[in-house]
């Protein structure tokens, strides 16, 4: 049965079998998913999904859709890169509509690159639906916006980890020096490095520092710090990953612009 429900009026494009949509889903309020991300949950026959996307989205999908959890998250992998792109091979393969749907953006630090590449090997046609990456969306739940014209002209995005898992191999200086405003994915495990790196590098110690914790879903956390201070507080915060990290000056302007307080008055 499909789900009916219709779409607005637009020029949707057709999912055809033996295709891949590699989609973002938004860094977890299901309301950020993009309505072609909508278009594709309609007509997919296999959905190939992360831990981070939101079970409602999963909701709008198809009913008669195979689904398939291909949770990877920081430390606990439980499928590793290769078999989830080999998977997708495969049901591309068997002429299915496979839709690889992951948090919030697939090619922002999310292997959505990686899976493209191993698709375009195998000579399988695909599509991508960009999300509403963390880094940017996932803070603005916070009230910090990446830019504002008074305060930076630059915004850096950094994995806190390698592909090894250290936050070491980074040109400190460079980053230090490049940009007002940075942010970081998957840095939790590493913020101690990363915090002295950035001090080491020149960043002062009272800089402001935001950790967004589950950004846009209802267990969203934020923590106001400075680099000085980051380790200790997220220490007695008890934070955990999913969390974004943001260092720059951009922090201090949710004093006003923390517009989820003002929804949490109503
Ligand atoms: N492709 C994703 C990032 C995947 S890497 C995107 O564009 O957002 C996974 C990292 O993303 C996590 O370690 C965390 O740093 C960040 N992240 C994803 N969802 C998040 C959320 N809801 N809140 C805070 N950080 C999140």
């Amino acid at each position: 049965m499909k789900n009916t429900n219709p779409l607005p009026a637009h020029d949707w494009p057709e999912f055809l079998p033996g295709w891949v949509w590699l989609c973002g889903a938004g860094p977890g309020d299901a309301g950020l998913l993009t309505l072609h991300g909508l278009n594709a949950l309609r007509q997919a026959d296999v959905i190939v999904f992360d831990a981070l996307v939101n079970g409602d989205i999963l909701g709008w999908a198809n009913p008669d859709a195979t689904r398939v959890f291909a949770g990877k998250r920081g430390g606990k992998t439980s499928a590793k890169q290769g078999d989830i792109s080999q998977q997708l091979v495969e049901y591309a393969q068997a002429g299915k509509r496979v839709l690889r749907l992951k948090g919030g953006d697939p090619f922002v630090f999310g292997r959505g690159a990686e899976e493209g590449q191993a698709l375009a090997a195998a000579n399988i046609p695909f599509r991508v639906i960009p999300g509403i990456s963390a880094g940017i969306g996932g803070l603005a739940y916070a009230g910090i916006p990446v830019t504002h014209g008074a305060v930076n002209q630059s915004v850096t995005f950094i994995s806190g980890h390698d592909p090894q898992g250290a936050a070491s191999n980074l040109n400190w200086r460079a980053i230090s020096d490049g940009a007002g405003v940075l942010v970081f994915y998957m840095a939790m495990k590493h913020a101690g490095v990363i915090s002295a790196a950035l001090r080491d590098a020149g960043r002062a110690s009272n800089e402001p520092v935001a950790v967004v914790s589950g950004a846009s879903t209802a267990a969203q956390r934020v923590l106001e710090t400075t680099l000085g201070t980051l380790v200790s507080d997220i220490e007695k915060s008890q934070m955990a990953a999913p969390a974004i990290i943001c260092v720059g000056r951009v922090v201090d302007l949710r004093k006003t612009l923390d517009w989820q307080a003002m929804v949490a008055k109503i």
